[in-house]
């Protein structure tokens, strides 16, 4: 990334050269056109851009030539910047994508993680991954590997990747001085009694506790030697508050349960509120970007920084992504899971990335996608078709062309000459070249154009010749050959009886417009795919002709699974 005094060199001899003198404010126009964030220090730039000019207007006529030929002005397509930040100084831009490993990575992740990792890209500043994992009843290290996965799937690179399990001392550290400074007691009300006391804006009689008495509470259970009680330790907000965040929300609570990566060292842990804030400005975050229905969490986020002296970071909010009748959240496709209604976490229906990639939509038409949507906080609730259509730009110009008959139904043509009909591999790539397929009058066809064919049609087997139909009955479709012109306007894809049994599985909307679980949404489809189909590679995307792009799932069982249409 270029800096401000690079580029406002640049266009300084440019303009020296071009008009014999340059100007300051010319400089600056052409200057901001390519860096605009720079508007964000006008003082400072117009200041640099004076010295710089002056510096430029003094120099001789071979001394600017000379210093021009470091720069290129052809008209470079400029990056397209998606993401724009305020305050964000070139070079100096820190975000970071929290995720608790509590599941596997969905395409909101995936949007939550572009947007971080292009912020801080456009900015020539660091992305870092930190994993929020605080809570040892939800964490697991197979979620860890799974989202390192995903985001390398997807192309992110992220500058570093930290554990806020790994802070744990530190995070007791601001505890204890936010008991000492009165700005946090322990609490031993019941979770009931707590919550119906928020509502009513009312504090109880912990809230009065002495400092001393809750430090010593709080080394209790932090030592867990069995002297302490069920406590939790909340902040000293305003029981009142208008905004209900603020009414002594919880900050640690008691989780006795194996740590995935801290083993049994720890019993108190923190909440997302308390670690969410402090973790950013340790790690030097200057952008924190979440979802929108955070805003309302903002003002806790910057009041436990206050109390504790810490450096804020900027809060950016986002709207969350939604796809209709999809379940874009950990929360909801966990149950799923659970209750067997779905295989696993790459089962093709769900909107993870490990089933998005099983299903062959490619990292590019996930990145294009969610990026479309911006920074903004509009929501929207786009369906999967607007993901699939920038996937079959992608597939179409490189996908390797099939016949495949579902449901197939037989075709026997008499008085047919036998032939080898040669077919494109790819109907634009000259290069690809031909598939063959031997015809002898035995052929298969799709239940679906089966059942629209009337008798006396003439209809073209692609690539091959006309047939007539003369019969259906129960067993088959019976016809006779009728000659290769004119061409008709219905041509059907077809098989020879030497093609091979697949399986299509097909997801469809997993949820019906309730939310409810749809247990129609997976359709297996069987059919016939030519001969030549034995070249498909496992984890190919194909086009079956006028069926749809689907990927070679196991090769064994010749199983596929829809991508696109
Ligand atoms: P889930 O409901 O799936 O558990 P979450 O927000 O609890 O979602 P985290 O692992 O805490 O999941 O999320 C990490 C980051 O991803 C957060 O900053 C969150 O805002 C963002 N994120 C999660 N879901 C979406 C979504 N649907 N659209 C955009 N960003 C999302
Ligand atoms: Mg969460």
């Amino acid at each position: 990334m270029a800096s401000v005094e690079d580029i406002l060199l640049k266009f300084a001899l440019k303009n020296a050269h071009d008009y014999g003198k340059a100007q300051p404010t010319a400089v600056v126009g052409k200057m901001l056109a390519e860096m605009p964030e720079a508007k964000g220090k006008m003082k400072e730039v117009m200041q640099k851009a004076n010295e710089i000019v002056t510096k430029v207007n003094a120099m001789k006529k071979p001394e600017l030539e000379a210093a021009l030929k470091h720069y290129s002005f052809e008209e470079k397509k400029k990056e397209e910047r998606t993401v724009k930040l305020p305050n964000a100084e070139q070079g100096a831009v820190v975000t970071r994508f929290p995720p608790e490993p509590s599941g596997y990575p969905h395409i909101g992740h995936a949007k939550a993680a572009w947007l971080d990792y292009e912020a801080a890209r456009a900015y020539g500043g660091r992305m870092l991954l930190r994993f929020d994992d605080t809570n040892p009843e939800k964490e697991s290290q197979e979620y860890v590997d799974a989202i390192k996965e995903g985001l390398a799937w997807l192309g992110i690179k992220w500058d570093a990747e930290t554990y806020t399990s790994d802070s744990m001392p530190v995070l007791y550290n601001y505890a204890e001085q936010l008991i000492d400074s009165g700005d946090a007691y322990i609490c031993t009300c019941p979770q009931d009694e707590m919550r119906q006391k928020r509502g009513l804006g009312e504090g109880c009689e912990c809230r009065d506790r002495k400092h001393s008495e809750s430090t010593h509470m709080w080394r209790q259970m932090v030592e867990g030697n069995g002297k302490h009680e069920q406590g939790v330790l909340r902040f000293h907000g305003e029981m009142d508050a208008a905004n209900t965040v603020m009414r002594d929300p919880v900050l640690f609570r008691i989780i006795e349960k194996r740590h995935y990566r801290q083993g049994l060292q720890y019993r108190l842990w923190p909440l997302y509120d308390f670690e969410a804030p402090i973790m950013d400005s340790l790690e030097g975050v200057t952008h924190a970007m979440r979802t929108k229905e955070y805003e309302l969490r903002d003002e806790l986020y910057y009041s436990i920084l206050d109390v504790l002296g810490l450096r804020k970071p900027m809060l950016i909010e986002f709207s969350r992504l939604a796809i209709k009748n999809a379940p874009i959240s950990k929360r909801l496709i966990t149950p799923l899971i659970a209750e067997g209604k779905v295989q696993g976490w790459d089962d093709p229906r769900l909107p993870t990335l490990a089933a998005l990639r099983r299903r062959g939509i490619l990292p590019e038409a996930i990145k294009k996608f969610v990026l479309s949507f911006g920074m903004g906080k509009a929501e929207s609730e786009p369906s999967m078709e607007a993901l699939l259509v920038e996937n079959k730009r992608l597939l179409d110009p490189t996908a390797m062309r099939y016949y495949f008959v579902a449901l197939p139904v037989k075709l026997e043509v008499k008085g047919a000459p036998a032939r080898e009909a040669k077919l494109k591999r790819h109907p634009a790539d000259e290069k690809a070249g031909f598939r063959t397929m031997n015809a002898r009058g035995t052929f298969f066809i799709a239940g679906a154009d089966a059942a629209n064919l009337k008798q006396g049609e003439t209809f073209r087997l692609k690539g091959l010749y006309n047939v007539k139909l003369e019969g259906k009955a129960a067993g088959g479709l019976t016809g006779t050959y009728a000659g290769e012109e004119p061409l008709p306007e219905k041509k059907l894809q077809w098989v020879n009886d030497k093609a091979l049994k697949a399986i299509v599985l097909v997801p469809r909307d997993l949820l019906r417009e309730s939310g409810e679980y749809d247990e129609k949404s997976l359709l297996v489809e069987q059919g016939l795919v030519e001969p030549d189909g034995v070249q498909i590679k496992p984890g190919e995307v194909v086009q079956f002709e006028r069926y749809g792009f689907c990927k070679l799932d196991d090769k064994a069982s010749l199983q596929f699974i829809f991508t696109n249409p």
